[in-house]
């Protein structure tokens, strides 16, 4: 394409576009899918372990018995008998809710989404964990927010670190818009937020007025059940939470939501509307259908226990296979492992290397804000069967000790 082709376009983009490019990695990624490689990288959850038979009947149901209301366009605000159901949901993890409260969107994608174009003006300032889902930094720089991120450990967003930043930032005049966080099985970390930690988070949203986006897609993934009190619980009225249906039933069917108070549920549905008028409405009834007849819990426990199965199989296979220098989150749930290497390794430059022996995964430095992450990346474990992920370790480990012996080729102790 001629540079005058482009500049006709380019010269007319609004201001919040210009920033938005995608990655360099989402050309490997081509390579990432063919059947020879074993994709560590997408965080795509196993929907082939879906009840099918289940799930069909459902559908069938629904065309059947409720077609004309399915196949028309729906509530701004969702299905209220969905929204129900989504409660229940919401229930399962100690979280108290109306079906008023909720408002449905595309996924948490489009929640997190609207929730930044509710909040951000260009420049201000969102908190979020370091690292933080890509989706989400996605959201809050097309609204051109700036991330300030949070350090985080194996026990969730450091709580001293929080409040080092809200005292940097009312030093520099500023204050942060949220805090957007992912408290259970993180995406990308893998690591969730001890109840203690959770207690002192919110105690400082109340002692600094801050408002907190709450993400959780991942609570009810925990591989023994084991559930943490969510920060909506603690304190209703500053919390924001974020719901989805992607990771406990189906992504496909689009459907997440968001629990609110009544003025930012408001706004909400209006946003909602200005963006698509309606979640779809065939999926809503398939959902509140699945809910209200089908042994939903079970599922998740089928879900999780594929997961637990397959993260043991990822940690034992890291734990046998990497070089020294590496070390790596140990999940109790969700997707996701979190792997530091050693200090002047690149996962990002690595990433050929590894796609050349078969295996990919994501390199760290997308799921920061700014530009650090070098030396980290994430492995998922949600798509491949164990023994591909065994095989798909060994594979990235073989490049690890060859790039390490490299290094120390090249810098010996000065590394
Ligand atoms: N939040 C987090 C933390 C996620 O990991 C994801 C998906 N991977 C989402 C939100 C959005 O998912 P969806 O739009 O499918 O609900």
């Amino acid at each position: 394409m001629t540079e005058i082709y482009l500049d006709r376009f380019r010269a007319r983009y609004a201001s919040r576009a210009h920033g938005m490019n995608a990655s360099e990695i989402r050309a490997l990624f081509a390579v990432a899918n063919r059947p020879e490689v074993v994709s560590l990288a997408g965080g795509m959850p196993y929907t082939a372990a879906l009840d099918y038979h289940a799930l069909a009947e459902v559908t069938q149901a629904v065309i059947r018995d409720a077609g004309p209301a399915a196949m028309q366009y729906g509530e701004g605000q969702g299905l209220p008998a969905l929204r129900q159901q989504l409660t229940e949901v919401m229930a399962a993890e100690g979280v108290r809710a109306q079906a008023d409260d909720l408002v449905v969107t595309t996924g948490g994608q489009q929640a997190l989404d609207l929730v930044a174009k509710l909040f951000c003006d260009p420049g201000d300032v969102v908190l979020a964990e370091g690292p933080s889902y890509v989706g989400a930094l996605g959201a809050f720089a097309s609204y051109q927010a700036e991330v300030v991120h949070v350090a985080m450990d194996d026990e969730g967003m450091d709580p001293v670190a929080l409040e080092a930043a809200l005292q940097r930032l009312a030093a520099a005049g500023r204050s942060a818009k949220f805090l957007y966080t992912i408290p259970n099985h993180q995406n990308p970390a893998g690591s969730s937020m001890s109840v203690q930690r959770r207690e002192q988070v919110v105690a400082l949203a109340e002692s600094h007025d801050l408002l907190v986006v709450e993400d959780n897609p991942y609570g009810l993934l925990d591989f023994k059940g084991e559930l943490r009190p969510a920060l909506r619980s603690l304190a209703p009225d500053r919390v924001l939470y974020v719901g989805t249906l992607s990771k406990i039933l189906s992504p496909g069917l689009r459907i997440g939501w968001v629990a609110a108070a009544e003025p930012v549920r408001d706004k909400l549905v209006l946003l909602k509307e200005a963006a698509d008028l309606c979640q779809s409405n065939l999926t809503q009834h398939v959902a509140e259908r699945w809910f209200a007849t089908q042994p939903w819990l079970r599922q998740i426990e089928v879900f999780r226990d594929v997961y637990r199965r397959r993260c043991t199989a990822l940690l034992d296979e890291l734990a046998a296979s990497f070089p020294p220098g590496c070390s790596w989150t140990a999940p109790t749930g969700g997707l996701f492992v979190w792997v530091r290497l050693p200090d002047g390794v690149d996962a990002r430059q690595l990433l050929p290397k590894a796609l050349s022996a078969r295996v990919a995964y994501v390199p760290g430095a997308g799921f920061y804000a700014d530009g650090s992450g070098a030396a980290e990346l994430r492995l998922s474990f949600c798509f491949p069967p164990a023994d591909r992920i065994r095989e798909g370790v060994r594979r990235l480990a073989e490049v690890l000790h060859e790039e390490v012996e490299l290094m120390d080729a090249i810098f010996g102790d000065r590394r």
